[in-house]
């Protein structure tokens, strides 16, 4: 690896898991160069592409559909979200009840991937083994008093302040999807799930089991299935999430400048460089001197 890009070796990239926003768009917006760049290498099956978000307050669809909607061919097993990471942890503990906090059009896509399996994901505080929050953009006073309530009755001891308790006394789980305090709008932030798991906390001190999502490296794990560390790069434009999965998961860092990080930031930056830095994804090619016809 190199901090200047001078020896980083492109032609041993098999795949690159790509940021979106920042990276491959600006807000609604395809950055052209960085597209063309992605639509040129999976046309030519140089290399494959992933695309990872941890928004969990859109299904995969509606993803695909943006990264479809800037000519990019892309199937549905190419998105990478921590609702991936959700499911599989679902069928990896046998849950069979869980309360999640999503909203409808993320509550039917869950309840579709998990058809199979016989998951209901409804509030049922008798059956509940989990709760599994999202960024939930219908979350309601309801769904979060139902959340504590389940908590305070199955994991907090026997106690005045909770004379109801529920017959099954088995302790139940929280996992919440990814970690975001904020997320980024043309309003500047607003709030995302990390809020939501901060309320909880307030409450009656619940934290989450797990927190999936960037900068966790659960959320590669489809990738390192099928290629080697060495194989893989993250391409993003935040440090303490898209450089910090890559670095999590042991895999390249590709940092553009077409986001949110500056040559300021990376001039105070103080953990390891990125493997190479470039103004926007497309002069990857170019800037490590390995150029090559697709
Ligand atoms: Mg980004």
């Amino acid at each position: 690896m190199s901090g200047n890009g001078t020896t980083w070796n492109l032609s041993g990239k098999k795949a690159f898991v790509c940021d979106l926003d920042g990276t491959l768009f600006m807000g609604q917006n395809p950055i052209e160069s960085a597209v063309r760049f992605v639509i040129d290498n999976t046309k030519s099956g140089r290399f494959k592409f992933f695309y990872l978000t941890n928004n969990t307050s859109k299904c995969p669809e509606e993803y695909l559909k943006k990264i479809a909607g800037a000519s990019i061919p892309v199937t549905e097993n190419q998105i990478l979200t921590p609702l991936i990471t959700l499911e599989a942890y679902i069928r990896e503990k046998g849950y069979r009840s869980v309360y999640l906090i999503a909203g409808e059009k993320v509550k039917a896509h869950m309840a579709e991937r998990l058809s199979d399996a016989g998951v209901s994901l409804d509030y049922d505080p008798e059956a509940n083994e989990l709760i599994a929050l999202t960024y939930d953009k219908e979350l309601t006073y309801d769904k979060l008093a139902k959340a504590t309530g389940l908590w305070n009755m199955r994991n907090v001891p026997p106690s005045p302040m909770c004379p109801i308790r529920t017959k099954n006394q088995t302790p139940v789980d929280f996992v919440a999807t990814h970690p975001d305090n904020c997320c980024p709008s043309e309003r500047g932030p607003i709030p995302d799930i990390g809020g939501m798991m901060k309320f909880l906390e307030t409450t009656n001190g619940m934290r989450p089991s797990h927190v999936f999502g960037k900068p966790s490296p659960t959320l590669l794990a489809p990738v390192l299935a099928q290629f080697a560390p060495e194989e893989v790069a993250v391409v993003g434009d935040r440090l303490y999430t898209d450089k910090a999965i890559a670095d999590n998961a042991g895999v390249d860092f590709v940092c553009v400048l077409s986001g949110e990080t500056t040559r300021e930031d990376l001039a105070a930056y103080r953990g390891t460089p990125p493997a190479i830095v470039v103004e926007t994804f497309d002069r990857v090619e170019t800037s490590c001197g390995v150029k090559e016809t697709a």
